[in-house]
C-alpha cells in the first residue's frame, strides 16, 4: 500500500505504526500507540489518516494540549501535500483571543471573550461585520480565498491572510474549515460541546465523519479535569468587590465575609472539603442580584478601564459552582490568604465524545498503563485497540541508571539525603561532556538540593512563576550556553519541549514526580477506587511515574542521539514503578557517576547510525 509520507523513507518501527494506524481508522477503532520520542508519530499518524482520507468526506482533527505543538503537524501537512502532490488543506485553529485583529493581548480568557461577545452582539467589530457581509456560498469568490490560502499556514500567517481582507481571523479560518480535510487544534475545540458544536456547524463537519487524533494523550485526561475546574482567590474577591464599588454597585462587604466564611470553615487546617451547600449558605447573605451585578461591573470595568476584571472571574466561579459535576469542593489556605476550588474528578464527562468519532488514535511516548487511560478517559472498550512499539534507538545509545544511595520519599527528605543527591549530581555533571537537565519531583526539593551543589558550569534554573516567554529564554539561554537545567517533572522544561541538538547529554530524574497529598488526591483516589477498583495506581502513581518517563524523554530526537539517563531513586527498582523501563536494560547501582563517566568515556569514540 502506497502511503502519503513527506520523506524518502521512513524512520525504524515507523511503517509499522503507519499500517496499524490505518487498519485501525479502517476497522473504526479507538488506538491507542504508546510509540517512544523519535517514533515520528505526527508523521506516522498524519500520513495514514490522510491516506484513508483521501477522496472521502472525512476529516482528520489533529488536536494537542499547546500552541506549540501545532507546527510540526502543520510543517508534515505542507510537507505530504509538496511531495505527493495532493490536495489537502489544513487550518491552524487556535482561540479567538490569539486571532483577534483588535488590540487583545492583555485580556485574560474571560475578559476577552467578554469583550468579543459584546463587540459582536452590538455590531461594533468591523472585522466581524465583513465576515457577516461576505457571501461564503459565493462559489467563485471562495475559490479565489481558498486558492490564495493555500496549502496550510500557521495561525500567524493566517492573522495577516484574513487581515488582508479585514475579516476576523478566527470566523474566516472556521468558513476555510469547510473547505479543509486537517483541522489542527487545541483539544477543548472538539472536546468541549460549547466550543465544538457552533465550531462544527460552521465548517460544516461532523462528529461521526472526524478521524480524530490526539497527540500527547497521557495529558488528556489531567487538561481536561483542569478546564472542568473552578477556583476563586481571596485577591480575586477582594478586586471584584473594588469593581463593585467603582461602578456604583453595593459592595456586599464581600472580601469580609467571604474571608470570615473561609477563615470559619478552615479553623487550624490547611484545607478542608466542604459541599455545594456551605457556599449556598454563605450567597443567601448577599442579594440576589450579586452575581448578575458583578457581571456588570465586570464588563463596566473592561469597557472603561482594564483588560481583566475580577468581578467577571468570580461571576462565572459563582455561576457554576453550583453545577452538579463529579468534583471535590476545597477551601484551601494561602500563602496570603485563602482559595475556594472545585476540582474536578471525571474526565470522561467530556472525552466519552472520542467514543462517537469515526476513529480516534491518542498517541504518546508514555501512554502506559493503557487500561488506565481506557478507564478514566471512559473509552469504548469493544472499540480500543492497543499497541507498544519498541525504541527506534539503538540499545548502545542509551544507559539507563537507578541510583539508589538516596530516595526523595517525604520521609526520608532531609538534609542529609539532599547533600548525597547534592554530591552526585556534582560527580554526574563532572563526567558528562556537555549538557546535563536535572528534574526534580518539585521546587521545594529543587530549592533545597541545587545549592547544596558546586557546580562549576552555569545553572539555569525554572522558577514556579516564570511565565512561557521567560522559559523560552531560559531553555535559549541554556541551549546557548550548555551547562546545567533543572527543572521539575511534569513542568514545562519537561514536557512538550525538545533538544533537537544533542544539547543534553545526561538528563538525572530526582525522585519520582509524585503529587503532594492532598484533598483533592484523596478525593481522586477514592473516586477512582470506587469506579475501577484503582484509586492509588489511577490517582496517584501511575501519573507520578509517566511524569518521570516523560522527563526522561527529552534528549532524543535522532536515531544518533546518545543520552544517560539516572534515576535518582530506588523506588525505580520497586514492582510499581519499574514498568516503565519496559525491555530496557537498567544499572542498579549506588555510584551512578561512575557508569556515567564509562558510558561517555568507552563511546567517545564510537561512530552511530
Ligand atoms: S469578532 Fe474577531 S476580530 Fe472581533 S473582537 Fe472577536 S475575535 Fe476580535
Amino acid at each position: 500500500m502506497e502511503f502519503l509520507f513527506r520523506h524518502e523513507k521512513p524512520r525504524k518501527f515507523q511503517l509499522e505504526l503507519i499500517r496499524d494506524i490505518y487498519s485501525a481508522i479502517a476497522g473504526g477503532k479507538i488506538f491507542l500507540a504508546n510509540a517512544p520520542t523519535g517514533s515520528g508519530k505526527t508523521d506516522a499518524a498524519l500520513s495514514a489518516a490522510l491516506t484513508y482520507a483521501a477522496n472521502t468526506n472525512l476529516t482528520v482533527f489533529f488536536l494537542t494540549p499547546k500552541i506549540s505543538q501545532h507546527k510540526i503537524a502543520l510543517d508534515v501537512v505542507s510537507g505530504i501535500a509538496k511531495r505527493c502532490n495532493e490536495k489537502i488543506r489544513a487550518i491552524d485553529l487556535v482561540g479567538r483571543r490569539h486571532l483577534c485583529l483588535l488590540n487583545s493581548s492583555e485580556y485574560d480568557n474571560e475578559s476577552f471573550y467578554h469583550f468579543c461577545e459584546n463587540k459582536r452582539k452590538r455590531k461594533s467589530c468591523e472585522p466581524y461585520n465583513n465576515v457577516r457581509k461576505f457571501d461564503f456560498s459565493n462559489e467563485k469568490k471562495m475559490e479565489k480565498i481558498v486558492e490564495e490560502y493555500g496549502v496550510a499556514r500557521s495561525f500567524i500567517e493566517a492573522i495577516e491572510f484574513a487581515a488582508a481582507y479585514q475579516m476576523c481571523p478566527y470566523e474566516l479560518l472556521l468558513r476555510m474549515g469547510k473547505f479543509s480535510n486537517v483541522i489542527i487544534a487545541d483539544y477543548y475545540h472538539f472536546l468541549v460541546p460549547q466550543i465544538r458544536d457552533g465550531l462544527l456547524a460552521r465548517m460544516e463537519k461532523r462528529v461521526e465523519d472526524s478521524i480524530v487524533i490526539i497527540d500527547e494523550a497521557h495529558n488528556l485526561a489531567s487538561r481536561v479535569r483542569g478546564y472542568l475546574s473552578l477556583t476563586a482567590t481571596d485577591r480575586m474577591i477582594g478586586r471584584a468587590e473594588k469593581e463593585l464599588r467603582m461602578f456604583g454597585f453595593r459592595s456586599e462587604k464581600l472580601y469580609d465575609k467571604f474571608s470570615d466564611w473561609a477563615n470559619e470553615a478552615l479553623g487550624k487546617k490547611e484545607e478542608v472539603v466542604i459541599e455545594k451547600e456551605d457556599l449556598a449558605v454563605l450567597l443567601e447573605e448577599f442579594s440576589p442580584e450579586l452575581v448578575t451585578n458583578l457581571e456588570d461591573a465586570g464588563s463596566s470595568y473592561i469597557n472603561i478601564r482594564a483588560k481583566k476584571s475580577a468581578a467577571l472571574k468570580l461571576a462565572i466561579f459563582l455561576s457554576e459552582w453550583m453545577n452538579d459535576i463529579e468534583c471535590v469542593r476545597i477551601i484551601k489556605r494561602t500563602a496570603n490568604g485563602f482559595k475556594i476550588s472545585r476540582k474536578s474528578l471525571d474526565p470522561a464527562v467530556l472525552t466519552r465524545k472520542l467514543n462517537e468519532t469515526y476513529s480516534t488514535i491518542l498517541m504518546s511516548g508514555t501512554l502506559q498503563p493503557f487500561e488506565m487511560h481506557v478507564d478514566v478517559l471512559g473509552l469504548d472498550k469493544e472499540r480500543v485497540e492497543a499497541k507498544d512499539y519498541p525504541s527506534p534507538f539503538p540499545e548502545r545509545n542509551i544507559i539507563n541508571i537507578i541510583a539508589t544511595s538516596a530516595t526523595t520519599r517525604y520521609s526520608k527528605r532531609n538534609h542529609e539525603t539532599y547533600a548525597t543527591i547534592a554530591g552526585e549530581i556534582e560527580k554526574i555533571v563532572e563526567a558528562t561532556p556537555g549538557g546535563v537537565a536535572v528534574f526534580f519531583p518539585s521546587y521545594n526539593v529543587m530549592n533545597e538540593v541545587i545549592p547544596l551543589t558546586n557546580i562549576p558550569k552555569e545553572v539555569h534554573m525554572q522558577q514556579s512563576n516564570m511565565g512561557p516567554h521567560e522559559i523560552r529564554a531560559l531553555i535559549g539561554r541554556f541551549s546557548e550556553k550548555g551547562g546545567v537545567l533543572c527543572g521539575v517533572q511534569g513542568g514545562s522544561l519537561a514536557e512538550g519541549v525538545d533538544f533537537c541538538n544533542e544539547e543534553i547529554k545526561t538528563i538525572v530524574i530526582v525522585g519520582v514526580g509524585l503529587e503532594e497529598m492532598s484533598a483533592e488526591i484523596e478525593a481522586l483516589i477514592k473516586y477512582y477506587e470506587k469506579k475501577f477498583q484503582k484509586g492509588w495506581e489511577y490517582a496517584y502513581l501511575y501519573p507520578g511515574t509517566i511524569k518521570a518517563l516523560q522527563a526522561a524523554g527529552r534528549a532524543r530526537r535522532k536515531e544518533s542521539d546518545r543520552v544517560a539517563v539516572v534515576y535518582f531513586d530506588e523506588r525505580f527498582r520497586w514492582k510499581n514503578y519499574k514498568w516503565i523501563f519496559g525491555h530496557a536494560h537498567v544499572v542498579t547501582t549506588a555510584t551512578p557517576s561512575r557508569y556515567v563517566k564509562d558510558f561517555w568515556n568507552k563511546n567517545s569514540n564510537l561512530k552511530i547510525g
